[in-house]
């Protein structure tokens, strides 16, 4: 059985609605759930919204599957 990468990431934390709360930390599985690719590096990168700055991880996932569990956590909303 093939070893699942693990990493720490911060995430931006929204309720059902959308709404920020801050941030949060995940410890996730760095592969895509659906092919199995793993995903690309973590970058940390600052965002404002509502007059607030807030320092969350971006990444670049190559084969374009979004996890279920990340979708309501990405900045742009795609
Ligand atoms: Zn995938």
């Amino acid at each position: 059985m093939q070893q699942m990468p693990n990493k720490t990431i911060i995430v931006p934390n929204r309720d059902g609605q959308g709404w920020l709360h801050g941030v949060r930390t995940m410890n996730v599985d760095w592969r895509c759930h659906i092919c199995g690719e793993e995903t690309g590096n973590p970058k940390l990168q600052q965002f404002c919204e509502e007059g607030k700055w807030y320092s969350v991880h971006t990444w670049v996932k190559p084969c374009g599957h979004m996890a279920k569990y990340l979708r309501k956590a990405t900045i742009m909303g795609n």
